[in-house]
Parts: structure tokens; C-alpha cells; sequence
């Protein structure tokens, strides 16, 4: 699943390609891909209008088309591709913004959970998807106040991360490596943890997806990013997908656990319990 990073780097790849470009027409080959509206609707709202921007909040891909925001979540394996826009419909192609330029933006999803939103600027954060969405570690505001106010609970720390209403754009990738970054064993109760080891947390989660958007984002199994890019930052990962293999920091074993209902990996002597 892309997190930030990959969302990111998505948003950066994309936006030099349909930027100030107008939309002409909409083909909704998925109408169930679009939410709260009507097909009908959501078409005439946009066609006519130029995609002035890409912006993005945690996971969240927000085109400014018009004076509308269309809010685009790539869940599990959603990308775009740019195309002519008179080519035959490809399989798992589920929207096809025509331009003005003679090509087009396509939305690929083999797993058919992305989904879009369209919202007026005044409600863009006061109704789903949005409204509930947290600050982004790497966000110049970001309060940390705020977040240790939400890790007052009784959950494992892998599972709060993960929740987008706590901090947002963290995935199971990124939480393994900040938890190993700040020694914090995943299962460790939330509210349990210091403020200073908070502090520490929301550190290593800012370092680290700053050098995962600098490296284009992880690459591995099946996601690639939305022009076919692959990011670097998979030879940077000091847990994930590092099961049996040395730890980076005191050479013991990584392990793998189900926790959080996640396969999670960590290193259990730089990352003790309790
Ligand atoms: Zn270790």
C-alpha cells in the first residue's frame, strides 16, 4: 500500500504532466469508484475546468480542478498512467480524464478500493475523507502536543501510528522502521510511553519519511509508483522485510509478529518491552 512517500513522489511525478491542462471529458468505466455524488454530477462539475494543482494531505492526493477539490485515495494499489486519450480501455481502468493536450489521465486499480471524492473549497476539511484525517509528521506545523494527546490509549503503538486520526501517512512499512528508529517495542501500550520517547517517536517518523520522499519512495512486491518509477528507499530499511536477517545496530535477529493484525518486524534487543 503506498504511504506518504509513495504518495508523495505519485504527486510530484504527476503534477509537471497535467498541470493547467483542462479537463474535457470523464469516462467512468468504475462508477462505484466515485462517492457521494452521481456519475452524472461528478462529470459536469469538472469537465470544462483546468487541474490547476496536485496537493496532498497523509495518503491523500487532492487535485485542485477549478474551484473543486477531487480527492483521489490509491489504497492498495492504485496508480495513473498518462496515455492518448483515443486508446481502447485497458483492464483494471476504472477513470479517464480526457485533456486539452490530446491525452489522458487514467486511474488503474486491480483491487478496486481507491476511491474519489469531489468538495468545494469550504468543506474540504470539515466532511469525509478529510475531516478526520491528523497533521503529517513532516508537516511544518506539526504539533506535538496534539499527538500525545492521542497516544493517551490503551493500544499497541504499531496500531496507533497506523490510525490516520492520530498521525497521518504512516503504513506498515514506515511504522516498523520508526518504531525500530525510536527503540520502541511495536506491542508497547501507547499511553505508556514518555513524553520524551513521544518526542523521539515523532523524530525518527519526520526523518525518516523525508528520506523516503528524497529516494522516491519503497519499492517492493507488487506497488510501483504511478509512471512506472521505482523508488530507492528499500535499501534503506532496517526491519521491514529483514526477518532472520542481522540487525543493522547489534547484529541479533529480526523477527516477524502478527501485531496490530499486521506482519510486523522488529528487532527485539534494540527494541525491548515494557
Ligand atoms: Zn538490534
Amino acid at each position: 500500500m503506498p504511504e506518504l512517500p509513495e504518495v508523495e513522489t505519485v504527486k510530484r511525478s504527476l503534477e509537471p504532466l497535467v498541470k493547467n491542462r483542462t479537463i474535457e471529458d470523464v469516462l467512468i468505466y468504475y462508477p462505484k469508484m466515485v462517492k457521494d455524488v452521481d456519475n452524472e454530477v461528478f462529470k459536469n462539475s469538472v469537465i470544462g475546468k483546468p487541474i490547476k494543482r496536485i496537493e496532498r494531505l497523509g495518503k491523500h492526493l487532492m487535485f485542485k480542478v477549478g474551484d473543486l477539490t477531487m480527492i483521489i485515495h490509491l489504497r492498495m494499489e492504485g496508480k495513473f498512467l498518462i496515455k492518448q486519450k483515443n486508446t481502447p480501455k485497458d483492464t483494471h481502468e476504472h477513470l479517464r480524464f480526457i485533456l486539452s493536450d490530446g491525452r489522458a489521465l487514467s486511474y488503474y486499480d486491480v483491487r478496486k478500493f481507491g476511491t474519489v471524492h469531489l468538495r468545494e473549497e469550504a468543506e474540504l476539511f470539515t466532511t469525509k475523507p478529510l475531516m478526520h484525517v491528523a497533521e503529517e509528521p513532516i508537516s511544518e506545523t506539526f504539533d506535538i502536543l496534539k499527538l500525545k494527546k492521542k497516544l493517551k490509549s490503551n493500544r499497541p503503538i504499531k496500531a496507533a501510528i497506523l490510525d490516520q486520526t492520530v498521525i497521518s501517512g504512516i503504513g506498515n512499512i514506515y511504522a516498523d522502521e520508526i518504531l525500530f528508529c525510536a527503540r520502541i517495542h511495536p506491542e508497547t501500550t501507547a499511553k505508556t510511553l514518555s513524553p520524551y520517547r513521544i518526542e523521539k517517536l515523532a523524530h525518527c517518523a519526520k526523518d525518516i519519511l523525508n528520506r523516503a520522499v528524497e529516494s522516491g519512495g519503497t519499492t517492493i512486491r507488487t506497488y510501483k509508483n504511478a509512471l512506472g518509477i521505482d523508488g530507492m528507499f528499500q535499501l534503506h530499511l532496517n526491519v521491514h522485510m529483514r526477518e532472520g536477517e542481522a540487525c543493522k545496530n547489534c547484529g541479533r535477529t529480526i523477527k516477524k509478529e502478527k501485531i496490530a493484525g499486521r506482519g510486523t518486524y522488529f528487532c527485539p534487543t534494540c527494541q525491548k518491552k515494557g
